[in-house]
């Protein structure tokens, strides 16, 4: 018969505690949805020079990335301007 691992022994003894997960919160009403807009509002007010919004320059919708230098909608290709953000 083979003899067990002692470490093998010591670990089999041992019963794995699963409390239940801490529930999670909802902390607004409504969902998860109006929640992460909410919070993106709050974010915008309560720290506008840290947001940038990167919109394109020819029809002015939002650039998929911050560093983007070509827009998603209307083609629009702002590369030449040379800054390096
Ligand atoms: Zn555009």
């Amino acid at each position: 018969m083979r003899e067990a691992c002692p470490m093998t022994q010591k670990l089999g003894s041992v019963s794995l505690q699963t409390d239940p997960l801490p529930k999670v919160v909802i902390l607004e009403e409504g969902g998860l949805d109006p929640f992460v807009i909410r919070t993106a509002q709050r974010i915008i007010a309560d720290h506008p020079e840290k947001v940038f919004f990167n919109h394109c320059p020819a029809c002015n919708a939002l650039a998929r990335t911050p560093r983007a230098r070509q827009c998603r909608f209307c083609g629009h290709d702002w590369h030449y301007n040379g800054d390096s953000q």
